[in-house]
């Protein structure tokens, strides 16, 4: 049996073109019509992905995600809402809600199957109960396609414009060799210091995931490693980034989580349709 997929939905057309659909791609599809069942028969049924309907009777999408997410049982499950809603800033609120996914009415079947094979590949860093998640994980939408946000990461052309680079650093090497097993290095000079940042190709599934290792000598001991899943949706992709972090690691989490948001500042700046693009 595939993955299993719960399907929150009144609709009883919708709920039943979802679940045929998922059921058509190998997926395990559990349906609830009534949104007030929905926490109790995700915990019955320990879903991989839950897609989730914003506007039902008794209860909305929004806050059935935001209880979800508020459980420590459930949070870790990615959910992908689907709605009717055009108004703008829904979608900024259904994310801010918890959401990793979002996907519009009427639905299209392609993008639909994408978003829910693209959430489903998502790293998600193994939580201990009572223990803080190990690793550090962002979160950023980009209103540009899978594609273009997964080839910046590995484009020797031009990675080294804002991978690993700092306002006031001077791009010294890329060398990039985007194949697996294959290596990358970009060195920046910062004031006198010259820094390395280097590792290896684990994974490259263009456009929804890659995986590479992470060392910088100058700053620490050994190696991390960074998981990127990329997920196409109706307004251009999201992009979640988690690197493990050791417990006894020199740098904070939030220090991490901090370098990498300003690293994707930097990729979004890149990636705007009318930006700088010299
Ligand atoms: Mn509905």
């Amino acid at each position: 049996m595939g993955q299993k997929i719960l399907v929150v939905e009144d609709n009883e057309l919708n709920l039943k073109l979802f679940c045929d659909l998922l059921r058509a791609h190998r997926y395990e599809a559990e349906p609830v019509r009534d949104g007030r069942e929905a926490v109790a028969r995700a915990r019955a049924f320990a879903p991989d992905l839950i897609v989730m309907d914003i506007q039902m009777p008794h209860i909305s999408g929004l806050e059935l995600i935001e209880q979800l997410k508020a459980d420590a049982e459930l949070r870790r499950v990615p959910i992908m809402a689907v709605t009717a809603y055009a108004a703008k800033g829904d979608e900024e609120r259904i994310r801010e809600a918890g959401a990793e996914g979002y996907v519009s009415k009427p639905i299209s079947v392609v993008r639909f199957v994408e978003a829910v094979r693209a959430l489903l590949a998502a790293p998600r860093p193994e939580e201990k109960a009572g223990e803080p998640p190990e690793g550090v994980r962002v979160a950023r939408h980009f209103p540009v396609p899978a594609e273009t946000v997964f080839d910046a990461w590995i484009d020797p052309e031009t990675a080294g414009d804002w991978l690993f680079r700092t306002p006031d650093g001077e791009l010294v090497r890329c060398a990039v060799d985007p194949v697996v097993g294959g290596r990358y290095e970009i060195v920046e000079r910062r004031g006198e210091e010259e820094v390395l940042h280097t590792g290896t190709f684990e994974a490259i599934e263009r456009p929804e995931r890659l995986v590479f290792t992470l060392a910088v000598p100058l700053y620490a001991q050994g190696e991390e490693r960074v998981e990127i899943a990329i997920a196409a949706d109706d307004n251009g992709s999201t992009l979640t980034l988690t690197q493990s972090r050791p417990a006894d690691a020199p740098v904070g989490a939030e220090q991490i989580a901090h370098g990498w948001s300003t690293l994707l500042d930097a990729l979004a700046a890149r990636l705007e349709p009318n930006g700088d693009q010299s």
